[in-house]
């Protein structure tokens, strides 16, 4: 078990992301922010929300750092 599943906050979404899914997406994207690397502070991203309709499936998630995901949701 990887020790990063506990360290990854889940506070982007209210949905429950099965802890299979959440397992497989942090094992694809090598426990790291797709977007610049960074392996601390991870959070699960949805490409498509769930208030847009967006499921709690692999190809729906990655993983995104607090920086990166604080500059995706203000627009950038
Ligand atoms: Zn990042």
């Amino acid at each position: 078990m990887p020790r990063a599943d506990n360290a990854i906050a889940n506070q982007t979404t209210k949905a429950v992301i099965p802890k299979v899914v959440r397992m497989t997406v942090i094992q694809r994207d090598l426990q790291r922010c797709v977007h610049c690397a960074s392996a601390s502070s991870l959070e699960f991203d949805y490409l498509v929300p769930p208030t847009k309709g967006g499921a709690a499936v692999l190809g729906n998630l990655q993983l995104l750092c607090a920086s990166c995901m604080r500059l995706k949701h203000q627009g950038r």
